[in-house]
């Protein structure tokens, strides 16, 4: 087996509730199917991998982590955006492991109410109890890398084992092996049924670049649409074919991956990371209303906008069994309280 090759060859441990429901979602797939075209569209619930309110860095923190317990390392450090998903959960996961952890908060979303910096994941990670860094830019990935090791070296010379998990695309792709085996969960939970199409956010990359190594080891030849939500397609494109090839390399399949398995498409990106768009914004409402799904307005509601949009194009290629992957972040979703219509103050009388 596929998770079990990886599983020996590099050091895991288990942090997320697995395997997460595959879900069909039955209103928003009679919405979509017409006289041309039968959709199935599944939701891979991996905002219930339970870590912390869950969401898709449980998987990839399991071999971070795994290395870094493998290294003895008694303190763990990594970067994000103010509301970042995925400082939430390293906090969660070196504390249930036993180990400090501070975190680097970066600022890359400009003019955001005082809900970004107070509510959703930055309150959360203060009530997980990590030590938090500010760091002003959130475009400098390997500026943002370079204070964490500065900031290692200072833990260390007080007699601390520290474990950076860093950011720019300059290490290799640990992850992303967590995709790899939801790769096979995933064509598990499906059987004898065909998987046509996945969709994804596509961020740092580790999901995307996981999850298509792994279909493709596990010969399965569904087309992986990532939605980009931090760059252009051209930049993202590039940089997940790059990715793509590093993850084949460390399972052993260093000619996997061709420049036409990855496909990208930036069309509901804009105005950029972590702003919302009206896309965005209906995508949010309509999984909520259709399905009961909640998502975020930086990822998994950039993703089902993504979704949408490649069903508007009526695509004849895109049918059949469509996975959509939910990634998480719904904590992220109280940052921004413009996606509410309520005003319900309270009254004194
Ligand atoms: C981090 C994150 C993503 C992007 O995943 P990458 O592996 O960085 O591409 C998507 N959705 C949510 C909710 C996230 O927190």
């Amino acid at each position: 087996m596929l998770s079990e090759k990886v599983k020996n060859k590099y050091p895991w441990v288990q942090l997320a509730h697995a395997p997460t429901p595959l879900e069909r979602m039955n209103n928003l797939s009679k919405d979509y199917s017409t006289g041309q075209r039968d959709v199935n569209l599944w939701i891979k619930r991996d905002d219930c991998t339970g870590l912390a309110m869950g969401g898709n860095k449980a998987r990839q923190l399991e071999f971070y982590l795994g290395d870094a317990l493998d290294q003895q390392a008694d303190t763990i450090l990594t970067t994000g955006a103010i509301q970042s998903n995925h400082v939430r959960m390293t906090v969660a996961a070196a504390h249930k492991l036993g180990m400090y952890c501070e975190v680097q908060l970066e600022e890359r979303v400009s003019d955001r109410p005082s809900a970004y910096y107070q509510s959703g994941n930055p309150f959360l990670v203060s009530m997980l109890g990590a030590k938090v860094h500010k760091y002003p830019v959130g475009e400098d990935e390997e500026g943002a890398d370079r204070a964490l090791y500065q900031r290692a070296e200072e833990l260390n010379q007080q007699g601390r084992h520290a474990y950076v998990i860093p950011l720019a695309p300059n290490h290799a792709p640990l992850g992303a092996l967590g995709y790899v085996l939801v790769a096979e969960e995933l064509l598990q939970q499906l059987g004898q049924q065909s998987l046509d199409a996945v969709v994804i956010a596509s961020g740092s990359g580790s999901t995307h670049s996981g999850l298509l190594v792994g279909l493709r080891a596990l010969g399965c030849n569904a087309n992986v649409y990532g939605i980009c939500v931090r760059r252009n397609a051209e930049l993202q494109k590039a940089r997940m074919f790059k990715r793509c090839q590093e993850v084949a390399q460390m399972i052993g399949q260093p000619d996997l991956i061709t420049e036409s398995d990855i496909i990208v498409t930036d069309a509901v990106l804009s105005p950029g990371y972590g702003r919302l768009n009206d896309a965005t914004t209906e995508a949010i409402y309509k999984a909520g209303r259709r399905e009961g799904i909640l998502l975020d307005p930086t990822y998994s509601g950039k993703a089902m906008a993504g979704l949408f949009h490649l069903l508007d194009k009526k695509d004849l290629n895109l049918q059949g069994n469509i996975v959509f992957l939910h990634t998480g972040g719904a904590p992220g979703a109280f940052g921004y309280p413009e996606l509410s219509s309520l005003n319900l103050e309270h009254s004194s009388e």
